[in-house]
């Protein structure tokens, strides 16, 4: 691939601008387009298991954020109504000793942040601001992006890192269409109370039959970010839409007041409408291809969406700077992603339906949890927090 023409990257989230570095880590000169008018960053918190902290590592950018996220000792599993606690699956030491990286709390925008701010620093990556990518079309040597506005840019391939709902994604799989799951996501960021199960620093998993909340702190322990999943008909696409506070109080009648209380007074609800997709037929078509949401977008019941988007980033680059072409380089690509990307979607539905059982094999679950120790538990996911990144090489052409 020539080297000269800038790889396209259609999206600014968190896996186009990791996508950016990674491929300026390479010298490798790319141009973000980004359909907003600004970067900012809706949302509230992230996890970020040790396979990404690798990464964020490796992309430089692991040292900016370390002094704002939070290192939880584990995730503490309740059972909703009663607040006892069924499990401790430990992370902290335990984790960061197993796999080399810790895991990590962070807020969203300190992530978002820290990346753009790596990508101003390098020197080697254009943003466009207001840019949609609406279309694009093969020319004789790469490939030309057009905006909806009408205006185009010519560069070597485009990466759709566009998120669920992804206008690239239509060029190579016209037919693929998220299906609401019947369910929404409604997250807020309160202020950390001074004691109770949300001052500790853990992440907390509270469960009751179809609704579970998740808290962790943010910001040094400032903050604590929450978010409640339960059955909801509203379907929007946006990511920041306002939510009633009153049905947010409801959604949490049957939780113990230790976590209800604590959310009562919160006033700055949003939602987001979660989505499933079937995986795509092809990731890649000649200079197109797709990465994070765009490619595969996750549940969040295994809170793997944003690392995976990152693991994306750093196998693309790879791919591009080892392979002899960019046939063989986005091959290569697909099939080292393909078949990890489906098993943790897979593995995110199915906790999903884990933590939203109801009798009686809520009572099972329960009792496994009590029963199995944590670190065995956890034991069970080294093959999801224990991926590496290969290490980077030079860029060939
Ligand atoms: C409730 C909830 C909690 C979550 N928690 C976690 C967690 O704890 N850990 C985790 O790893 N993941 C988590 N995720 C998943 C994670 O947020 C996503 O998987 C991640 O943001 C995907 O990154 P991305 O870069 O692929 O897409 P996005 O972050 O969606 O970014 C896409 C970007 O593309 C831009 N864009 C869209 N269309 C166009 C276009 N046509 N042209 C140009 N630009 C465009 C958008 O404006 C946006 O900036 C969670 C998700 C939800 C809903």
């Amino acid at each position: 691939m020539a080297a000269d023409r800038p790889v396209l990257i259609a999206g600014g989230g968190i896996g186009g601008l990791a996508l950016a570095l990674a491929l300026s880590q390479a010298r490798r000169r790319t141009i973000v387009l980004e359909r907003r008018a600004k970067f900012e960053t809706e949302g509230a918190g992230i996890q970020i298991g040790p396979n990404g902290v690798h990464i964020l590592r490796r992309l430089g950018v692991a040292d900016a954020l370390r002094a704002t996220v939070g290192e939880p000792e584990c995730i503490a599993v309740r059972e909703g109504a009663s607040g006892k606690l069924l499990a401790e699956l430990p992370l902290g030491a335990w984790l960061s000793a197993r796999h080399g990286a810790p895991y990590w709390v962070a807020h969203r925008a300190d992530l978002h942040a820290a990346l753009l701010g790596a990508v101003v620093d390098c020197g080697r990556v254009e943003l466009r601001t207001g840019f949609e990518v609406a279309s694009a079309a093969p020319t004789q040597s790469g490939v030309l992006a057009t905006c909806a506005t009408g205006k185009t840019v010519p560069g070597a391939l485009l990466v759709g890192a566009d998120g669920l709902w992804s206008s690239v994604r239509r060029l190579i799989a016209p037919a693929a269409q998220p299906v609401f799951v019947g369910a929404t996501a409604t997250r807020t960021v309160i202020p950390a109370p001074y004691d109770g199960p949300l001052a500790a620093p853990v992440v907390g998993l509270w469960l009751t039959p179809g609704v579970h909340v998740v808290h962790y702190p943010v910001r040094q322990g400032r903050d604590v970010a929450v978010v409640i999943i339960a059955a909801e008909p509203w379907q929007g696409t946006d990511w920041n839409v306002p939510a009633d506070a009153d049905i947010s109080r409801t959604r949490l009648e049957g939780f113990h007041p230790a976590l209800a209380d604590v959310l009562t007074g919160a006033r700055d609800w949003r939602k987001w409408a979660l989505h499933h997709l079937a995986p795509l037929p092809t990731w890649n078509d000649g200079r197109i291809t797709l990465l994070g949401d765009a490619a595969h977008p996750m549940l969040p019941y295994l809170a793997q969406g944003g690392v995976t988007a990152l693991e994306d980033a750093v196998v693309l680059a790879d791919a591009l700077a080892r392979a002899a072409d960019l046939t063989s380089a986005l091959a290569q690509y697909e099939s080292l992603r393909r078949w990890r990307t489906t098993r943790v979607q897979q593995l995110s539905w199915r906790n999903g339906r884990i933590y939203h059982m109801g009798p009686p094999l809520a009572w099972a679950r329960d009792a496994v949890l009590r029963l199995v120790p944590g670190a065995r538990l956890m034991a069970g996911f080294d093959w999801l927090y224990g991926w590496q990144s290969p290490a980077p090489r030079g860029l060939s052409d």
